[in-house]
């Protein structure tokens, strides 16, 4: 229980940073940079690198160690990925009785490290996959040479970048209405965007809530027309046109926001509404610009993988999780593809030899 209390601790001390510290990943900056410095030297070949310790990285680091392939595993800034800026977890298959995110990360990377795998804080800062060994330096300043090399750095969900956001981080704000929709059932709450992310959990959202607002900046939707319709005809969907959220408030929760109708317009008006969920869905950043100079990826940045593997335009480069997901992005598909991944690369490394 105590060690519990303290992964949460620590992990809303990660999402402050996280939060706050966005620009961490702007990585084609930093690879220009680090590519630049003369002092960046090689220091370590390996067999199969993972950069990421998300569900994918770690399940990746399970099955490649296992398979005898010695993987070391970048953590990143973020250690335990997305799951450790959550509370519960309660659709992971194997936790009947659900389970805190920080809780469940640890024990992926317990699991990992059971196995041998090699477990390192670090950022990768640049990478070259231009010759037949890959090269990948990390925090600027130590590159490492690997004959395979798993890619599951994730995807950041976009915030606003209000104060309040970090504050009530956990304490009803969120980025998944299927993750955390199910803890405001019956209760009123608002979802942020105006795309079929936002269209898509305002109508999940409107299943178990009593009010969904979806509040959009501008006065049309940019989500398909499909997803329009389904929005227009769920009863307790009220859209907020031309809206954008100022704060948010509430003791120990969100107990509402405030917004302002038509910013700048003569008609402008300050708006108040009482909810206990808030919801961004306003996209999410795949964070793959760091490799984005050899690895295709599609335009919002995803990386794009042969169908039914994990196999990039890279040979020996694989791709799992979020980062070349932008479907699922679920725990348990995350966890699946790192399992693919780490076979894709015993496969690729045993007809190397
Ligand atoms: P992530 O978990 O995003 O991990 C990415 C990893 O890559 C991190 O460790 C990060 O530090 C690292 N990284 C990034 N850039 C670099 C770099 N340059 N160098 C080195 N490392 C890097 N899913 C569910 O199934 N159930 C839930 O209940 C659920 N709840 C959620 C609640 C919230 C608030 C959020 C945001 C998501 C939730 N999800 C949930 C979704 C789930 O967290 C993701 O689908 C899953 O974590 C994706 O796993 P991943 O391994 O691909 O990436
Ligand atoms: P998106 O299409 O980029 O839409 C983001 C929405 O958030 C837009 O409406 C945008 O407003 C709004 N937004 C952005 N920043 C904002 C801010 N600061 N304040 C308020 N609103 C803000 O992202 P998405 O909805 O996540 O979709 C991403 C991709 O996945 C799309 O290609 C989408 O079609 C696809 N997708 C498909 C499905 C499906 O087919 N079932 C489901 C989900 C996603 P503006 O419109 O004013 O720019």
């Amino acid at each position: 229980m105590q060690e519990a209390k303290k992964i949460k601790v620590d992990y809303l001390y990660n999402l402050k940073i996280r939060l706050t510290a966005m620009d961490i990943f702007k990585p084609l900056d930093l690879q220009k940079d680090a590519w630049n410095n003369t002092n960046i030297e090689i220091i370590e070949k390996v067999r199969c690198l993972i950069i990421g310790s998300g569900p994918a990285g770690y399940t990746a680091a399970i099955y490649a160690s296992r398979a005898n392939l010695n993987p070391v595993l970048y953590t990143g800034l973020e250690m335990g990925g997305q799951l450790t800026t959550t509370t519960e977890v309660d659709n992971y298959p194997g936790y009947p009785d659900g389970i805190t995110g920080p809780l469940m990360m640890e024990n992926f990377k317990k699991q990992a490290e059971r196995f041998g795998a090699d477990i390192r804080f670090g950022i990768a800062t640049a990478a070259d996959f231009s010759g037949k060994k890959h090269k990948v330096t990390f925090d600027d300043n130590k590159t490492i040479e690997a004959d395979s090399v798993i890619i599951a750095t994730g995807a950041t969900a976009k915030y606003l970048g209000l104060e309040s956001e970090i504050k009530y981080a956990g304490m009803g704000v969120s980025a998944c209405a299927t993750c955390d929709g199910f803890f405001y059932r019956g209760k009123d709450v608002a979802v942020v965007g105006g795309g079929d992310t936002a269209a898509e959990e305002a109508t999940y959202l409107a299943g178990l809530c009593s009010k969904v607002y979806l509040i959009v900046r501008r006065d049309v939707l940019r989500a398909s027309k499909a997803m329009q319709h389904k929005v227009f005809k769920t009863s307790n969907i009220e859209i907020l046109w031309e809206h954008q959220v100022v704060d948010l408030f509430g003791e120990n929760g969100v107990e509402g926001a405030n917004l302002i109708k038509k910013k700048g317009n003569s008609e402008e008006k300050t708006v108040k509404i009482q909810i206990n969920g808030f919801f961004l869905a306003i996209g999410h950043t795949p964070n793959s610009m760091v490799f984005k100079q050899y690895i295709k990826t599609d335009k919002i940045g995803y990386i794009k993988t042969v169908r039914g593997t994990s196999k990039t335009n890279i040979e020996g480069v694989f791709a799992a999780g979020d980062v070349q997901d932008p479907n699922y992005r679920q725990a348990v598909t995350a966890a699946g593809s790192g399992c693919m991944a780490a076979i894709d690369a015993e496969r690729y490394l045993s007809e190397l030899k």
